[in-house]
């Protein structure tokens, strides 16, 4: 019989999946009270995504937790595309570099979602002191009217139960040569007998009052059905496998990002992995029907790979995974309602894995709503900032799926072709004269590809998608570009966006120009009072002040400045020594004394720049505007009281 318990957080998370974790992440620095609730008893332990492209780890470093994925991962650095040589074989026709040099200080990495999961569930349970609360299946969801300002209100309402002996609903790991783990179509976890099998099981019923919900629940989410959201675009009927094995094989280029187009017998997509893995998407030219998906299994993915590689040959004797898929670009009409409920990930957006964004769209757009939710409810921003999720993320989505329909086509220009099987039937389009040229593709797209090319409109956050004269190379609204720069007091060199840590702080980035210059000099001075007086009306910790200056490091040092740069002074450890740093060249680095000029900021000028807490620019002005960077921190900042 069904125990009834009522209970109440700030901040309720369904989900424990990429998108989840990273809520929580985020809810971690704020040390909101939440909880993360997930259905499955435990997380996933093999397969599904594994690419993660630079911002994702730009993130992870966010957090200082990127360091297990980038040493382990594989990186990828080149792609090549494999074309059918007219006769019986294939031939590669392109290699191309996936990013262009200088956009990040990383490259893309494939690397399990499992190990991702962990990295966070980890941080999580050590920096918010929480953990996720597995087997509680969410039943009922009601939300009442709201005023947005009302701190004390729980206009929300689930009803969760929490399962005794839950079963897993995957398929256990098999022990079998040929196959490790099958997980299913993911349709099937909305089976009636798999809801059959958790309610069966269900001990307790929790009724949990909720100030806001981030539902984080997958492409099949609960919370979206709740909600009566239906996702709007196309779905194909064809089916892609997927597979992660250690391959045999006598093809050059396995250990590269490949894309393989045979004349007849399909695509491939091949993902070299961590710990010689490699992952095949195979495109088997399939209807999806009980019929067909009973006759795939890896053996049968693989007969296919090797037609589509030949002359190559392709075996394995390890299989890590296997699954199936559909194409298809799916988004949901709304990513919020009322401003008191968010969706994020494959909840709102579905698309094919050819670009392995999933993971990281996802885990970026709980990134975004992280730090505003975790801002709001310390009271530190005005709700009205929670209008932005879904102006800046939903965006990023339309354009994702806009790619990935672009790749789909560039992959389609192969299939099988039959006169009883047109090419379109195939789930794809027929080779056109205006196929895509992938290089074209990958140049277009690939700022976006990388996530660094991600620009939010103009809001109450971003000031404007002007770029300012003041920093030519800095556009608004996007992340800030990360270059090396020096400490000033110890000539360390240090890229300027470890400086920016996910800890909810907002920045202000002085870039002081020539201070020795005496109107420079005497310009930093007149700023001093007004930009205290400014940070003074927020709470401590809201907002922080780097300055970098563009002066021979060996002529200045920290006491050329203000004392209110150096920061309080405190008496047992002294001036912090890690708030000025200097444009300037460095002895063992050569990336050093550039970020001026690559920002495009005057030497000797200088400029300020807004930061928020996820590193995206919001304003940018004249070094003495402190009365326009005044105005930008006023429309969402709470002042104190
Ligand atoms: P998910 O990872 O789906 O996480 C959702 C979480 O919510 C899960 O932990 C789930 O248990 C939980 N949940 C779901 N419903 C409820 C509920 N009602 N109540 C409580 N908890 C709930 N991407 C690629 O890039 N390449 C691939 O090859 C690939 N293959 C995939 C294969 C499969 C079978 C699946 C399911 C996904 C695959 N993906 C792949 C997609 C990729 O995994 C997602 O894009 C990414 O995980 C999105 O993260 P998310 O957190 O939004 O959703």
């Amino acid at each position: 019989m069904a125990s009834a318990k009522i209970s109440h957080t700030d901040l309720l998370i369904i989900g424990a999946g990429p998108s989840g974790m990273m809520a929580a992440a985020w809810a971690s620095q704020y040390n909101i009270k939440t909880r993360v609730i997930d259905k499955n008893h435990a997380r996933i332990s093999k397969g599904q995504a594994d690419g993660l492209q630079v911002r994702t780890l730009e993130i992870f470093d966010s957090f200082g937790v990127v360091d297990e994925v980038w040493n382990r991962g594989y990186r990828d650095s080149e792609m090549c595309t494999w074309l059918s040589d007219g006769e019986n074989g294939i031939h590669r026709s392109q290699r191309v570099l996936l990013q262009k040099v200088g956009i990040s200080r990383y490259t893309s990495v494939a690397i399990n979602q499992a190990v991702i999961e962990q990295t966070f569930l980890d941080l999580v349970s050590q920096k918010g002191r929480f953990h996720v609360e597995r087997n509680m299946l969410p039943e009922c969801l009601s939300l009442i009217e709201s005023h947005p300002d009302d701190k004390d209100c729980y206009p929300i309402n689930i009803t969760v139960r929490h399962l005794h002996n839950p079963s897993p609903l995957r398929a256990p790991n098999g022990t079998g040569k040929d196959t490790r783990s099958h997980v299913q179509i993911k349709e099937d976890e909305d089976s009636d007998a798999a809801k059959e099998q958790q309610t069966g099981n269900a001990e307790a019923i929790e009724s949990i009052n909720a100030k806001y919900l981030l539902a984080c629940d997958g492409a099949h989410s609960w919370t979206r059905r709740q909600l009566g959201l239906v996702m709007e675009g196309e779905q194909t009927d064809y089916v892609w496998g997927v597979i992660d094995i250690i391959p045999l094989t006598d093809f050059p280029d396995i250990r590269t990002a490949c894309a393989i187009h045979s004349s007849t017998a399909g695509s491939i997509l091949n993902i070299p992995r961590e710990d010689r893995i490699n992952r095949l998407y195979i495109q088997l030219g399939l209807e999806d029907n009980s019929n067909n998906r009973a006759n795939i299994n890896p053996r049968t993915m693989i007969e296919t790979a090797r037609k589509i590689m030949a002359p190559y040959t392709i075996d394995y004797k390890y299989c890590d995974w296997w699954s199936l898929y559909k194409i298809g670009q799916r988004i949901s009409p709304k990513f919020s309602v009322s401003n008191r409920v968010f969706l994020a990930g494959d909840a709102v957006h579905t698309h094919s894995p050819k670009l392995g964004q999933g993971m990281n769209v996802s885990m970026q757009d709980a990134y975004n709503i992280g730090w505003k939710l975790g801002a709001v409810l310390t009271g530190t921003a005005k709700p009205s900032i929670l209008s932005t999720y879904e102006t800046e993320r939903r965006q990023v989505a339309l354009e994702l799926l806009n790619a990935d329909r672009e790749v789909t086509r560039f992959y389609a220009r192969n299939v099988h072709k039959t006169p009883s099987t047109p090419a379109a039937a195939n789930g794809s389009e027929p080779e056109t004269t205006n196929t895509p040229n992938f290089k074209l593709i990958r140049e277009n797209l690939h700022a976006f590809l990388a996530g660094v090319g991600i620009t939010y409109p103009p809001s109450i956050l971003t000031s404007s998608q002007t770029t300012s004269p003041h920093a030519l190379h800095i556009p608004l609204g996007a992340r800030l570009p990360s270059h090396k720069i020096l400490n000033q007091a110890s000539a360390r060199p240090i890229h300027l966006a470890t400086l920016l840590p996910s800890n909810s702080h907002f920045r202000i980035l002085i870039f002081s120009g020539n201070i020795l210059s005496p109107s420079q000099a005497s310009l930093i001075q007149n700023l001093t009072t007004p930009l205290e007086s400014l940070i003074q009306k927020y709470p401590p910790s809201t907002i922080d002040i780097l300055t970098i200056h563009s002066s021979p490091r060996t002529s200045v040092s920290i006491f050329d400045f203000p004392p209110f740069f150096r920061g309080p002074f405190d008496e047992v450890l002294g001036w912090d020594y890690d708030r000025i740093f200097v444009d300037d060249i460095a002895a063992h680095d050569s990336e050093c004394g550039s970020a001026y000029q690559r920002l495009g900021i005057d030497k000797e000028k200088g400029c300020l720049v807004g930061v928020r807490p996820d590193q995206h620019v919001g304003w940018v002005g004249a070094l003495g505007d402190v009365e326009g960077l005044g105005t930008w921190l006023g429309g969402f900042l709470v002042a104190k009281v």
